[in-house]
């Protein structure tokens, strides 16, 4: 896990305010384990194993990790936010666990907990009744604060620096195929900063056509277009753009549906601002591509929230009705897929703020040739 810019003084703000929102809906407990809650609110990423991590928030009163002792010297101790409870090999964890709950009659669970850990509390925990760990630390992370919007836009930044190497002929194309293109960007994302890779779609002519495509062994020719939608991972937030190029001189039903795409987008991001629903973003972005004909091929949700996770909410689909609220930060990536024939997207990463959207990605927009 790469480390986070987050702060004592943040983790302590942000445990408050699960609190807060625990005292609102009369939640006892949060219990945070795998996923990104636990890192949020502690620093501290658990890794996915079968040893039980777990971070304790009651109400009132200590918060506490309980951590396998064999993974206490990878927690940077936190003695104002949590205390460390490690166990031993011999132990049983959700037995402390148990004890730290008290007498917790409603415990929020994170929603990537494992199953096992729970379905093993349960006879700990009679009568206790359960809801997602979201509803408490949902709102506050979908929130981006100062420095979480610092973090994405230095990903963005280093994310852009590989589409200007994609615009500009470095990175070759022609003769080449879409997985050694993939590998090639993946390599560029991690010198460009970022800790880790997450994608690397590279789809080339009528496979553009399948909106996550795996890179594959078709080699890329002359006089196609070519989707890249590529992210990873750098400071403890996600990066993700998409952007096409075509590999001669462009078609004109592609241009034509390009030109389309373009406004679209543009619309998208125009409509993020504080107060418009997220599925204003949606909306924006599909009438565009509606009155221009290829409503049918537009056919996912406009965009996702991203932050610690490369998809996070909020979602910019239909019928969620969620106020955009200052720091929330999302993609803004309509697509036109024409089966057989070929596909396209163009994304960036928006954060809403009181003065306007704020776009992450400010890689060119336009569909580039590159007859590389
Ligand atoms: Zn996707
Ligand atoms: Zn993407
Ligand atoms: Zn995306």
């Amino acid at each position: 896990m790469s480390s986070t810019i987050a702060t004592t003084s943040d983790y302590v703000e942000r445990i408050a305010k699960v609190r807060a929102a625990m005292t609102a809906q009369l939640v006892d407990a949060a219990l945070l384990s795998v996923g990104h809650d636990l890192p949020y609110l502690s620093g501290y990423e658990a890794m996915p194993l079968e040893r039980l991590t777990m971070l304790v928030v009651p109400r009132t009163g200590h918060v506490s990790m309980v951590v396998p002792r064999l993974e206490v010297p990878r927690v940077v101790a936190q003695p104002d936010v949590f205390s460390i409870v490690p166990w031993n090999e011999t132990d049983n964890p959700i037995a402390i666990v148990a004890k730290l709950l008290g007498d917790a009659k409603r415990i929020a669970v994170g929603d990537q907990m494992w199953a096992r850990f729970l379905v093993e509390l349960l006879p700990h925990v009679p009568g206790a009744t359960f809801t997602r760990a979201v509803d408490v630390v949902g709102a506050l992370r979908m929130s981006k604060d100062a420095s979480e919007i610092a973090a994405l836009r230095a990903a963005g930044a280093a994310a852009d620096r590989v589409a200007a190497q994609l615009h500009s002929g470095k990175i070759p194309l022609i003769g080449r195929t879409e997985a050694a293109v993939s590998a090639d960007i993946s390599s560029r994302l991690i010198a460009e900063g970022h800790n880790v890779v997450n994608f690397a779609i590279v789809a080339a002519g009528e496979n553009a056509a399948s909106p996550h495509h795996h890179a594959g062994p078709r080699v890329i020719q002359a006089n196609e277009i070519v989707l890249c939608d590529f992210g990873g991972t750098m400071n403890g937030y996600c990066s993700d753009i998409t952007r096409c190029v075509f590999t001669g001189a462009i078609a004109s039903d592609v241009a034509d549906a390009y030109a389309v795409l373009f406004e679209s987008q543009a619309a998208g991001v125009a409509a993020g601002v504080v107060g418009n629903a997220c599925e204003d973003v949606d909306r924006a972005s599909r009438a565009v591509i509606e009155k221009a004909g290829y409503g049918e091929y537009f056919v996912h949700r406009t965009g996702h929230g991203i932050g610690m996770e490369a998809h996070e909410d909020p979602y910019m689909v239909s019928g969620n009705k969620l106020p955009i609220a200052a720091g929330h930060a999302f993609s803004v990536e309509p697509g036109i897929y024409i089966p057989g024939k070929w596909g396209m997207r163009l994304e960036d990463i928006v954060v809403a703020t009181t003065s306007g959207p704020d776009s992450m990605n400010m890689a060119n927009h336009n569909l580039i040739v590159v007859e590389a």
